[in-house]
Formats: structure tokens, sequence, C-alpha cells
């Protein structure tokens, strides 16, 4: 070993889902949204002018800090199963906070980037941040690499979060709603109960799913200070690529983020994911029209795997966690990709025999499910 070696941050990175070359793949394996983005954003793209390039962008990309501010606060409308709702309380789904301000948001090169100035800010107890042992696997590599103590709390036997396990004296806490990779979704009196356990460390709540079914708890905002909620534009509004995600809080709270950030890097958003992002945050009426789609979809595809005897738990996000029967899961995984259907495979303690499907449009749909049909062992 080399001196120089003992200085270095060796970390074991976060292993993203597979972008394939080919381009006749059915792609359901990173949750992206198979529908394009709003027509707002085409029309955007084709005003943006390389003039726009020549200068640095406005560090605050206060344009889109109030574009998504006015988002938030815009209730949804519609009967509650157009809202994606399953109950019918008048008020699932139409969840918004009255006078959000733009003090009270941060935005970040995806939900990610936003997620890792959240650890790098607020998570620096001695004791561990808390978070499910089946969840987004990004969590413990930000906590190794930046040295955070954690404690991955086991989700019960039928994979759910259980409160209970957040009450313990932690440095913090975080989960996603719906929780990645099953699906499964809180309630708000869930979610409550766990941030009035935990008012002496800050909650952090990872929505990036949560427009496909589930209601937003950025209504706990009004009673709660040590809430931090994060969404992103990658799923539900059809934008991975380009890359914006952001946090919703007091101002105290998103005041001590953007010290962070700018004792990082000034200019996080580019100018044209700012433009961009703007518009897309605008066209409320393509979204409600899009995410309802994924949600019919989805139902259906309940149905048709569970005819193909398949298990899983009942996903209010835009993808499935199935087990079956008699295949295993691993088998199926390469079989699927040797047809051109990816999907995502995570070889890991109590979930490896699961593949994690994204829903796509009806027609990639039909192609896995005529896959499946013809599978040896399947039926
Ligand atoms: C996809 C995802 C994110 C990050 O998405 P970005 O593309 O970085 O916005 C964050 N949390 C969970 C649980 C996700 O599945």
């Amino acid at each position: 070993m080399k001196k120089w070696e003992e200085n270095i941050r060796k970390v074991t990175p976060y292993v993203p889902g597979e972008q394939p070359k080919r381009r006749d793949v059915v792609k359901l394996n990173t949750n992206e949204n198979p529908y394009p983005p709003s027509p707002r954003v085409a029309k955007a793209l084709r005003q943006i002018s390389t003039e726009s390039m020549r200068k640095y962008p406005d560090p605050e990309a206060r344009m889109l800090v109030e574009a998504i501010a006015e988002m938030e606060t815009s209730p949804r409308s519609g009967s509650a199963a157009e809202r994606g709702c399953l109950s019918e309380d008048a008020a699932c789904g139409t969840a918004a906070m009255e006078n959000l301000t733009p003090e009270q948001i941060f935005v970040g090169v995806g939900s990610d980037d936003v997620l890792a100035m959240i650890f790098l800010t607020f998570f620096n107890s001695e004791k561990p941040v808390l978070f499910p042992d089946i969840t987004y696997s990004f969590y413990d590599v930000w906590a190794d690499m930046l040295r955070i103590p954690y404690e991955r709390q086991p989700l019960n036997e039928a994979f759910e979060i259980v409160g209970r396990d957040y009450y313990k004296e932690n440095g913090g806490v975080i989960f996603p709603n719906p929780n990645a990779p099953t699906g499964a979704l809180l309630g708000l009196d869930v979610i409550e109960d766990i941030i009035r356990h935990n008012q002496d460390v800050i909650v952090v709540v990872d929505e990036a799913y949560i427009d496909f079914g589930g209601v937003s708890c950025v209504g706990l905002l009004e009673k709660y200070d040590n809430l931090i909620v994060v969404k992103t534009f990658s799923k539900s509004r059809s934008m991975a690529g380009m890359r914006i995600g952001y946090a919703v809080a007091g101002k105290e709270l998103i005041g001590y983020l953007n010290d962070v950030k700018y004792s990082f890097n000034s200019y996080t958003m580019n100018q044209t994911a700012i433009l961009l992002g703007t518009a897309a945050a605008r066209d409320n009426e393509y979204f409600e029209e899009t995410r309802r789609k994924i949600i019919a979809t989805r139902e259906k595809a309940k149905l048709e795997l569970a005819k193909l005897g398949f298990s899983f738990q009942d996903s209010q996000a835009n993808f499935l966690f199935v087990t079956h029967k008699s295949v295993p899961a691993a088998e199926l995984f390469a079989a699927l990709k040797e047809e051109g259907i990816y999907v995502r495979y995570f070889d890991r303690p109590r979930i490896d025999n699961y593949l994690r499907i994204t829903i796509g449009t009806d027609e990639e749909m039909e192609r896995l499910y005529a896959f499946l049909r013809t599978y040896p062992g399947i039926r």
C-alpha cells in the first residue's frame, strides 16, 4: 500500500439501474415515467438561446423556486379516484400547503443532490440516523461517505415500516413514502406519529413517488418545524434527465440548507434546468393526465401479475415489487433481460427473490405479460 492511500476517502458507491445503449428495450428498471414531459417543456426548450448559457445562472434559481412554491400551494382537483386516492375521503390527494413561500423551497440537481445536502447539513449527531432496512439504497451510501452513524430498522414480515421502531433516541430519521422498492404507502397518521416522537431531530420524508397515489405530508409543516419533505421532477414529471429535485420545509431549515449549498457550489441548477423545470411546474393539467394514466396501468398490472402467480404489496408508486410462487426472481430477471425487457433485481438479504417492475405504457406492459404468459413454470 502506498503511503498516500492512507488518506483517501474510500467509499462503496451507489449502483444506479442500467441505462442500456440499445434503443429497442422495454425499460422498466429505473422508475422513469414512460410519457414525455409536458408539451410546455418542449416549447420552452425551443425558446432557449445559447446567449443564456454565456452568463452564470441565477444562484437562487428564483423562477423555479417560485413556480414550485405555487405548484405546491395549488390544491389538486377532480374526484377522489381521479386524484389517485383509494378512499373516498374528501381531503385525500388534495393536500397542499396554504401560504407556502419561496423561502420554504430548496432546489437541487435531482432529489439525490438535495438529500445529500440534507445528510451533510442536518445529520451531525453521534447518535445513529434511523431508516428502514429495505429502502432507497442511497441512504446508507451517503451516511457511510459522510461518516454518519446509522441504524437500520427492519420492516415487518409484510414489508411495512413500523412506527414504533422510530421512537428510540436517534440523530435523525429518514424514509421514503411510499417506500422504495416496496411501493407501500404509510398513512399521514403514522407519519405524524413518527414526527411527534422525534421533535428533537430532523425528520425527512422522501416523497419521490407520492404523486402516484398517496397524500403528501407537506401539510404537516404547519405543525412541525423539524420536518423536511423531499420531492423530484424525475418520476411524476417525466424529467429524470434534467435533474431537478426539491425540499419543502420551514424557512429556518431551508436557510441552513442554502448556507451549506453556497459553501459548496453556488450554481447547482443550470439555466436550462431552471427554465424547463419552471415550464413543467406550471402545467398541472398535463401532470394530472399522465399520473392518472400511470395509476390506471398500475392497477391493471396488479390484476395481470396476480393472475400469472405473482404476489406483491399494494404499491401506490409507479412500480410493483413482485415475487413469483415458483420461478426464482434471479432467473426471471435474466430471462427478461435476454428478451429486451429490463426490470430491477437487488441481490440483497430478504429481497433477493423479488423483482421491481416499473409501470410503463400499456403497450410496454402488454409485452411484459405476453412474455411471462409463455415462460415455462409461470402458470
Ligand atoms: C428516484 C428516487 C430519488 C431520486 O431521484 P432524483 O432523480 O435524484 O430526483 C430519491 N429517492 C427515492 C426513494 C427515489 O426512488
